[in-house]
Order: structure tokens, then sequence, then C-alpha cells
């Protein structure tokens, strides 16, 4: 497996365990955040309870301690409202409450003290007489939007603590629950507290971190009048809301981290190498195998299989071309054979048949014999090329170094082919008197005839006016032999298949020059085979000129 492939299992396998950790911790956070409202909303209930009780239980003490009192039943018998001031008014600044009735059993208000607002409250008969059988009644009720709790007891003398005589009046206090009272609640319960009147109940739940209970609250007819609500805010929920949110933040992006990262490798390991095949296939762009191969094993595996076709691939075109080659040899040969064997032997058969005719005239007969040496000439001539290439072809051609004189090998030259022009009417230069005389070299005399020779052939037989040209150069490490001529040129995109058997520039039938199309081909192989350079400039009607340059 390759070391990749390894990496990105490894990271997903990591991405999957933090993904199902992040999972795992968030639901117990989840638990833990319900355990907390649940205990916490418990706590606020039994707070809630306590508050309330707490102050009714205040105005209980109140109450309960001055209406077992033989001074009240006195008053109640004989009101006398100086007394009520300085006894009992003085209560509601004592205990800061907010109002008191003392009623006689007929129901009869004897003394009242009281805020603004309770002005007009008026205590029913079924409630003073409910009173009456209880001893001890509270309730609450809303006056002007305000919230009173009202504690009533009947009248009892001072030996009666437990109210088992029959009483002798009606004792009202109420307590307000006013902004002072509540602020302090706030305090000391540490919650938000309000109150509303009605039935009806505030759906608070969507308060952020909060939890809240409410407290009924009844009138003396045990009606709902309004309800307490106490809200109490959380900070360990919030804490515990702000570690789930960024757990959940962290599962995202590792989520997020891991798609990422799935995306990044695959383009890596699978888009990107993919790609490549697709160019290296389509374009045959064989400079990226390497980057293929560099990917991971498997694309590594077809970037060395792509590799081995296009090497198949390259063999086989080189083979086709081999192939296609031999096989425009083969057709190059057998023009060849018939243009430059049939015509000279056509010529020969011809001109034997009608020599032997006894009625043709000395001149006839001389003119016929010498085309039948013409056409034997060129018949030899051919024939010879065709050993020669065959024999460098299949490297036998055998190769005799020796000393010789220059002359030995440029004086035959230079008296053919002086004639040769001479019967084209062409002048023929050499500049062989320069040379030191006696100049001696090495080489296979006979191979590099043949080479001059067919340069020579060459330029005479292209060059119709004008001159050809024998140049010898002695340098220091080489002599130079120069064959130029003024004939008809080679055209530029010609040159390059010059030196290849059986290409001609004209090479059809019906061609001004003959020729087997092997003199430069075979001049090159033999250049080779005794360690010379052959080399040509030329252009189309300006004439050529053939270097040979062989190493001293
Ligand atoms: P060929 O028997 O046809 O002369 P070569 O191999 O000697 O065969 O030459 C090949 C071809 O090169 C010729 O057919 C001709 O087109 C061109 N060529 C060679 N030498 C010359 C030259 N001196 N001037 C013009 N063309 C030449």
């Amino acid at each position: 497996m390759g070391t990749q492939r390894k990496i990105l299992l490894a990271m997903i396998a990591l991405m999957l365990i933090a993904f199902i950790v992040s999972i795992v911790a968030i639901r117990i956070n989840k638990k833990r955040e319900n355990l907390i409202i649940e205990l916490s909303q418990e706590a606020l209930e039994i707070t809630r309870n306590e508050v309330v009780k707490d102050q009714e239980s205040k105005l209980y003490r109140i109450i309960y301690d001055y209406t077992y009192w033989d001074d009240f039943v006195n008053f109640i018998q004989n009101p006398d409202e100086e007394w009520a001031e300085e006894n009992i008014s003085t209560i509601l600044s004592s205990f800061g409450l907010n109002g008191l009735w003392m009623i006689d059993l007929n129901q009869k208000v004897l003394y009242s003290n009281f805020v603004n607002q309770l002005g007009s409250y008026v205590f029913e008969k079924d409630l003073l007489s409910d009173l009456h059988e209880k001893r001890f009644v509270n309730f609450y009720d809303f006056i002007n939007d305000e919230l009173f709790l009202f504690y009533g007891a009947t009248i009892h003398p001072t030996s009666d603590a437990d109210r088992l005589t029959d009483p002798f009046g009606y004792f009202f206090l109420v307590k307000k629950w006013d902004e002072e009272l509540i602020d302090n609640i706030q305090k000391i319960s540490d919650c938000e507290l309000f109150f509303m009147s009605g039935i009806d109940t505030l759906n608070l739940s969507n308060i952020n971190n909060t939890i809240q209970s409410s407290k009924a609250l009844y009138n003396w007819k045990d009606e709902q009048v309004g309800s307490l609500i106490f809200i109490r805010t959380l900070p360990l929920l919030n804490l515990n809301k702000q570690i789930s949110n960024q757990m959940q933040l962290f599962i995202s992006s590792s989520v997020l981290g891991m798609i990422l990262i799935i995306i990044l490798l695959l383009n890596r390991l699978v888009s990107r190498p993919l790609k490549l095949v697709g160019e290296i296939i389509e374009k045959e762009d064989v400079t990226k195998i390497d980057r293929l191969k560099q990917s991971s094993s498997d694309f590594a595996r077809i970037g060395n299989l792509i590799e081995k076709f296009v090497d198949q691939k390259k063999e086989l075109e080189y083979t086709m071309h081999l192939a296609q080659a031999s096989d425009r040899l083969k057709t190059a040969f057998l023009n060849n054979i018939s243009h430059e064997v049939r015509t000279p032997l056509n010529g020969i058969v011809g001109a034997t048949l009608l020599i032997s005719d006894p009625s043709i005239s000395l001149p006839e007969r001389e003119e016929l014999s010498e085309l039948i040496q013409i056409s034997t000439e060129r018949l030899l001539r051919t024939i010879t090329e065709y050993m020669d290439i065959s024999l460098l072809n299949s490297d036998s051609m055998p190769i005799f170094i020796s000393d010789f004189k220059m002359s030995e090998l440029i004086k035959p030259l230079n008296e053919e082919y002086a004639k040769a022009c001479c019967l084209k009417n062409i002048a023929y230069k050499n500049n062989f008197d320069a040379l030191p005389v006696g100049f001696i070299l090495r080489t296979d005399k006979n191979l590099l005839g043949k080479v001059l020779q067919h340069m020579l052939e060459n330029a005479v037989k292209f060059t119709s006016e004008g001159s050809v040209s024998l140049l010898i150069y002695k340098k220091p490490q080489s002599i130079e032999f120069n064959v130029v001529d003024t004939g008809v040129g080679i055209e530029k995109k010609f040159h390059s298949q010059i030196f290849v058997h059986f290409e001609q520039e004209d090479s059809s039938n019906m061609r001004q020059y003959d020729g087997s199309g092997l003199g430069l081909a075979i001049s090159k192989k033999i250049c080779d085979l005794i360690g010379a350079e052959i080399s040509f400039d030329s252009e189309k009607g300006k004439g050529c000129s053939f270097k040979i340059v062989l190493p001293l």
C-alpha cells in the first residue's frame, strides 16, 4: 500500500475517532444540561415556596400576637380611637404594613388605617363568616394592578391563645408586594421576580439559560387572581451550552477538514494522475510519464505500462519505417533495373541485329558499333554500382590501404574528364600542377578514385555550359578534394536525401539524365569506410560544390 494511501487512511481514522468522541461528548453534555435544569428547577421551586411562605408567616406572626389580647377585646366592646391610634396603628410603621382593619361581629369597621389604594376595600360578609369559623384566613388580591397580601384573624382574650373561645371581632392586616419587597426577595433568592394578574400563564421557556417557576395566587374564595413568577439565570447552563457549541464547532470543522483532506488527497492520488494519464495518452506526451511514475503505486504501475507501451510503439513505428523504406528501396531498385539495365540492353540488342545486316553502310556500321560500346559501358557501370552498394551495405567491401603518388590517382581522372567536358563543350579545370610534385597519399586508392569518379561523373552529367573543376588543397592535417560545377544544381528540399541510395531529384522513367541513383550513396559509404568526410553545397540553377576531406 502506498505511503500516501496509508496517510489518507490514518487521517480518516483519526477524524472518525475525533468525530465519534465529539458526538459522545455532546450527548454527555446534553444529559448534564438536563440534569442541571432538573436540579435547578427543584431548587427554584423550593425557593419560591419558601419566599411565599416566609412573607405569609411574617404576617401570621404579627396578627397572631395581636389578636389574643384582652385590651383588644375591650376595644371591640368599647371602641376607643385614641387607644387604637396608640396601640394598633403603630403596627403599620413598625412592620412595614399597608393597611389594618378592626371589625366587630356585626361586621362594622371600628377602626381602620390604610394606604390610599385600599380606601374602597370592603370585607364581604362571607369572608368574615369564613374567618369566624377558621380563626385565620390569608389571601391575595389585586387592586389597581398592585398585589396585596391579606391576613385576617379573630380576636380573643389573652388567656385564649389557641382561639378556642368565641371570637369578639376580626382583625385584618395587609402587606403590599411593593418594589422594595420584590427587590429584597430578588436579592435573597437570586431570582428575578414579578407578578401578573389573571389566570394566564406566561411561557418563558425560550429565554436563554434560565429556568422559571410560577406560584398561583388565590383570593379568599379560592379563585386564582394572578401569579408570582420567579426566573433564575443558570450560568452553569450557559457554560455548558458554550462547551456544547464549541464541540459542535469542532465536529463541523473536523468533518469539513475531513472532506477537504479527502478532496485534496483524492485530487493528488486519483484526479491528477488520471489527468496525466489522459494527457499522456491523448497528446502522446511521454515527458509526463516520469511525473506519473512518482504518483501512488497503482498509477506508478500504469506509468510503467504506458512507458513500455510507448517504447513498443516506437519500436513498431521504427520497424514499420524500415519496412516502408525497404519497400521503397525495392520499388526504386526495380524501377532502376528497368530503366538503367533494360535501356542499354535494348540498345545492344537492337544495334547487334542491325549490324549483321549486309546492306548497311560502313559509317552506319561504325555508329552502331559505337552505340554498342556506350550501352555496354553504361550497363557495366550500373552493374558495378549494384555490386558496390551491395558490398558496402553488407560491410563486405574489401579495403586496401597503401601509399601511392597523388599523380597516379589524379592524372587518369583529368584525362578522362577533360575529354568528357570537351565532348560536351564545357571547360575542365584542375589545380593539380599547384600540388607538390610526387605528393604521396595513404589510403585505398581504388575506393578514393571511385568517389572522385562519381563526383566528376555527376558534375559533367548535370552541366551543359560553363565548367567542371577538380580542385585539390593540401591542409596541415588533411587533403581536400573539391569537385565544382556550374550545372543545374540541387533544390534545397532535396539536400537531405542526396546521399540515400536510389534517391534522385528526378526519378521518373522520362528523366533527362540517366543514372542509377547510387553514386552518392556509394561515395558516402566509401568515405565513411576510409575515414573521409563528404559534404556539398548547392543552389538550384547555380551548380554544385562537393567536398571530400581526407585526414592525413
Ligand atoms: P545518379 O546516378 O542519379 O547521378 P547519384 O547518387 O550520383 O545518382 O546522384 C543522386 C542525385 O543527386 C542525382 O540524380 C541528381 O539529382 C543529384 N546530383 C548529384 N550530383 C549532382 C550535380 N553535380 N549537379 C546536380 N545534381 C546532382
